[in-house]
């Protein structure tokens, strides 16, 4: 449905190309709400000629922005960030109008994306470089951080506004000029924190956010040789696919790609804390995150009581329109998602999965699902291999350390792992044996504007947040000064 906003202009239906707002034509996206299927609005289909646009414009943009005190940048991205947070109940509005996720989830992921912006105005003014000493006695080594220059970004869909936040901000807080491109599902939050980011006092030109066609215009992104980086957020499909078509022009890349979480419940794991932490790695966004529990892997010992427990919690979801009262759960993305699920489930039930909770399309029918946990699950089912996206808990019994941790890194992929014990020993060998890039030790929701956050193996390259996080978006100068 159209959302019931006090700014109905926050809702703006255009993209924002080198500082002009681009209305659609008659060939729009159309996007719909996936609670209702009801249009909630239209974007321009644009390609490869406005994507060019806005890099030639983000390359005119760039140095002057650059050329600000990094206090001043700081103080913009300030702005942007009290303008977001002003606006957060609108901008959760459309977020759950266009993504279906609860309200309230919603309204958490601004703040949270909100929190992007303001770590990185701080860290704009925290951009140090070094002074060596020289290896002869008349010169210096002094090293430099600069902003690599233009950045093009691509988003997906199953965080519109944190995925957005997290790359533009520390990119503009480096000194980098940015053409976004987000998600054709979901763009009305990018343009939103667009249109803020203008109201901001970010200069025209510095901040595109071109909707269309994804291929057309990721091939202008990855081959046009003024930018300098690429950002992407999404599937190890395409991830690889820009990663071969940015090598001619030798971009620095980052890549967050798919996950296969595993989420480890030892024998001597406070099982209430385990089933809270479960519940939020594995149903947060309905299962559509790259960092959700897709493999929970208990120890013999507990599995039983676990296994209840979780059942019984999640039989207490509420699932719905995003828009409603109590509502947790939300409808998945489209029926791609809903069949993939399924596929899941009839290919584990077939080769001895039980169903504990759930496992059918929901009653309200479009794409709703229900939570479902899943026992019995073995690594031969297709679940174990991929990230299945989607409200099903499959829990894997384990017996002892080796076993698990064996198991555990069985993948390809090495994003997030989560793991529950109170043994002190045992947690720093797991946690170092596990080859991941992040890992939740006790805790089930470890993303945060403070820490890094990013994977390893096919799920990808660089970091996001922390420190690290302006890193990726800085060259490293070496000047050496002779004749001292
Ligand atoms: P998801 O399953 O999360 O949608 P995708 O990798 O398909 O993952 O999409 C993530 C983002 O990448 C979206 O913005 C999508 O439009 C974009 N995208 C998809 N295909 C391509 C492509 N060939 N080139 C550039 N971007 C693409």
């Amino acid at each position: 449905m159209i959302p019931q906003l006090d700014d109905r202009n926050l809702l703006r239906q255009a993209a924002l190309v080198a500082g002009i707002w681009v209305e659609p034509n008659a060939d729009a996206i159309e996007v719909c709400d996936p609670a209702t299927g009801e249009l909630v609005g239209r974007v321009p289909r644009l390609g490869a000629e406005e994507t060019r646009a806005a890099i030639e414009a983000a390359r005119v943009a760039q140095p002057g922005w650059a050329a600000l005190t990094a206090k001043e940048r700081s103080q913009i991205l300030r702005r942007w960030f009290d303008l977001v947070i002003a606006n957060k109940e609108d901008l959760g509005r459309i977020l759950t109008a266009e993504q279906g996720k609860p309200l309230r989830e919603a309204i958490g992921e601004i703040v949270y994306g909100a929190s992007f912006i303001e770590w990185f105005s701080e860290e704009a003014r925290r951009v140090y470089g070094d002074v060596i000493p020289g290896h002869q006695p008349d010169k210096r080594i002094m090293v430099l951080k600069q902003p690599v220059g233009v950045v093009a970004a691509i988003t997906p869909w199953n965080f519109p506004n944190a995925m957005i936040t997290r790359k533009v901000a520390p990119a503009l807080a480096a000194g980098c000029a940015i053409v976004l491109k987000p998600a054709s599902q979901t763009p009305f939050s990018a343009v939103a924190l667009a249109l803020l980011a203008e109201q901001a006092g970010v200069p025209k030109g510095v901040f595109s956010v071109v909707t269309g066609a994804a291929r057309a215009i990721g091939s202008e992104m990855t081959a046009n040789a003024i930018v300098r980086k690429l950002t992407f957020t999404g599937s190890t499909e395409i991830g690889a696919e820009l990663y071969r078509q940015s090598a001619p022009t030798i971009k620095k890349l980052g890549l967050e790609l798919g996950g296969n979480a595993p989420f480890i419940v030892f024998d001597d794991a406070d099982l209430d804390a385990a089933v809270e932490g479960a519940l939020i790695a594995k149903f947060r966004n309905n299962g559509q995150t790259c960092v959700c529990a897709n493999r929970i892997y208990v120890e013999d010992g507990v599995y039983d009581a676990f296994a209840e427990k979780l059942s019984t919690a999640v039989g207490k979801l509420k699932t719905g329109n995003g828009f409603d009262e109590g509502v947790v759960l939300g409808p998945l993305i489209d029926h791609a998602a809903l069949e993939k699920v399924e596929e899941h489930i009839r290919d584990a039930v077939l080769k001895g999965g039980k169903l504990r909770q759930g496992g059918a399309r929901h009653s309200l029918g479009g794409t709703f699902f229900e939570p479902t946990v899943l026992a019995d699950v073995t690594r031969d089912m297709l679940i174990a291999q991929e990230e299945t996206f989607g409200p099903v808990a499959p829990l894997f019994r384990f017996k002892g350390e080796a076993d698990v941790i064996e198991q555990a890194n069985a993948t390809e992929f090495g994003l997030a792992s989560y793991f529950y014990a109170q043994d002190v020993a045992k947690v720093f060998r797991v946690a170092e044996a596990l080859e991941y890039g992040m890992v939740g030790v006790n805790t089930g929701l470890i993303s945060t504007a403070e820490a890094p956050f990013g994977g390893v193996k096919l799920s990808g390259l660089g970091r996001e947040g922390s420190k690290y996080g302006i890193e990726e978006f800085l060259e490293t100068k070496y000047v050496c000064i002779g004749g001292i």
